[in-house]
């Protein structure tokens, strides 16, 4: 690698979301001011931005909770909101065959109709005495081998084809790390036995929320610590030439650097590039695209949904493969608390699962009557309707071959792509991953310390994720 040292370097960071926002607050930490953050949007925050719409409703581009693996993004969050955050307890929950089974699905098949309990009390059994030497070659395999016949064919395979958009054979699934929760047999039969609901699991048990200003209030306030000057909005890089390093935002301005941090999609940076070498392998790169609809609504929940979180929807006679009970995340995602409420969904899209776009926000609205969320579509107060392209980077069986080749070719030419679809790497993508691996970047470059979170995903996750701090 050819750049000169942190200090002398003008550093060009593609990008406002969490993770150019995290290695634009590292430098500046650092005393490094000779970087500048170019933002093609209005506003920063990226897909962790929220919106109000004209009704007064606010919306995140899905249900964004908050719990990270890393005391420096607990430590920010804490400086950035104070006291301004709520404190939630996780109640997620699986739709199925018309009633809610808690989550994790697996831990709770006491609620299906007997028949389909039993099948996947079959399956799980069946997993112990299947031993296997050789590895699994896709997530539908590692499903069948993890939880069995029943569990995979009732609720692991549709389930993973809505929210992915992909079938599960098209997967890898070294991913997963502690993302899906893994069987323990003992504790299944004992629910079952004594007809025990199993409800706590998994890093994001207990999480926080902004008060007010959606989860997008985070990045706003990040955005305001920066060096006045140093956040460039409305300016979309159409064009980087590596070998000048230079950059062309749409209107002809051009910018260069000698450090480069892009956390656009990779596969958009090097069609945006003279690399011709590198577009084979960013064409390997699969996404999904995430519709995201929010439905205000008139009057309160139903006694059945007052205090959960989000539900799971495997079944195809809806669109949507989660809601989120919005308005239970902060009393001020809805214009008066006692008279609206609020729920957003989520629908997952690619060439292998169309959507129809006009219809979407139609059929959820039906949806969600059909699942009983709501009585009637006469209880909609406000709607409101988001579509980023790239929802998902896609943990596809082709992922890591071409990561292997872009990461380390684009560093070359002093091209750092870190971030949700700048590292493209699902199991580090969240809003503390993505911050972090814009500090990780720079304190590499600063010290030569490892970027623990790009390189290394199982170990940052295994990493015990705190509780937020409650005031
Ligand atoms: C449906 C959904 C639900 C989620 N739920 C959670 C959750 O519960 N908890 C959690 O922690 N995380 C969640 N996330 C993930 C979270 O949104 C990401 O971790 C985070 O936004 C990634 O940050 P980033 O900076 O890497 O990328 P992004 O947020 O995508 O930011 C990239 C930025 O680059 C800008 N950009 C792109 N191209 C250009 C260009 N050519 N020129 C200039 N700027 C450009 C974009 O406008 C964007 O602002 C969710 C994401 C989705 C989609």
């Amino acid at each position: 690698m050819n750049f000169p040292s942190l200090e002398r370097a003008r550093i060009a960071i593609i990008g406002a979301g969490p993770t150019g926002l995290g290695a634009a607050h590292c430098l500046h930490g650092l005393g490094i001011t000779n970087f500048k953050v170019f933002e093609k949007e209005h506003h920063p925050g990226g897909l962790a931005s929220s919106f109000r719409d004209p009704a007064g409703f606010t919306w995140d581009i899905g249900g964004h909770v908050q719990f990270s693996h890393y005391s420096y993004f607990d430590e920010l969050m804490d400086q950035l909101l104070g006291d301004a955050w709520l404190h939630h307890e996780r109640e997620a929950w699986v739709w199925m065959r018309e009633r809610f089974i808690p989550y994790p699905f697996q831990n709770n098949i006491r609620h299906l109709p007997a028949d389909e309990m039993r099948d996947c009390l079959r399956g799980l059994i069946g997993c112990l005495h299947a031993k296997s030497e050789k590895l699994p070659e896709n997530f539908e395999e590692w499903i069948y081998r993890s939880f069995g016949e029943g569990i995979a064919r009732h609720f692991m395979l549709p389930y993973n084809f809505k929210v992915w958009a992909y079938r599960p054979s098209e997967l890898a699934y070294h991913w997963i790390g502690e993302r899906v929760a893994e069987v323990d047999l003992e504790r299944i039969v004992i629910n079952i036995t004594e007809q025990r609901d199993d409800v706590s699991w998994g890093p994001n048990n207990l999480f926080r929320f902004p008060q007010c200003g959606g989860t997008g209030e985070i990045w706003r306030r990040l955005a305001r610590t920066l060096p006045a000057g140093s956040l460039d909005l409305g300016k979309d890089v159409v064009a980087v030439d590596t070998a000048k390093r230079r950059i062309t935002f749409a209107g002809g301005a051009k910018e260069d650097y000698d450090i480069l941090i892009s956390t656009m999609p990779v596969d958009e940076l090097v069609c945006r590039s003279e690399r011709d070498d590198l577009r084979c392998a960013a064409a390997g790169l699969v996404h999904s695209a995430t519709h995201v609809i929010g439905v205000g609504l008139k009057g309160a929940p139903g006694a059945h949904l007052k205090k959960k979180c989000w539900m799971y929807f495997p079944e195809a006679d809806v669109p949507f493969y989660r809601v989120t009970v919005f308005s239970h995340y902060s009393p001020n995602n809805v214009p008066d608390g006692n008279e609206f409420w609020s729920l957003m969904a989520e629908v997952s899209e690619s060439a292998k699962k169309p959507v129809e776009r006009e219809r979407v926000v139609e059929q959820t609205i039906a949806g969600m009557v059909t699942a009983g969320l709501i009585e009637s579509a006469n209880d909609v107060a406000s709607t409101w309707h988001f579509r980023a392209e790239h929802g998902y980077p896609t943990p596809s069986l082709g992922r890591d071959r071409a990561l292997n080749t872009l990461l380390p070719a684009l560093e070359q030419s002093g091209i750092f792509s870190r971030g949700r679809f700048g590292s493209w790497k699902y199991e580090v993508s969240n809003q503390d991953h993505s911050l972090m691996q814009g500090v990780e970047l720079i304190n590499r470059l600063a010290t030569g310390s490892e970027e623990l979170t790009l390189n290394n995903p199982n170990e940052a996750n295994r990493r015990k994720p705190s509780a937020p701090k409650t005031r």
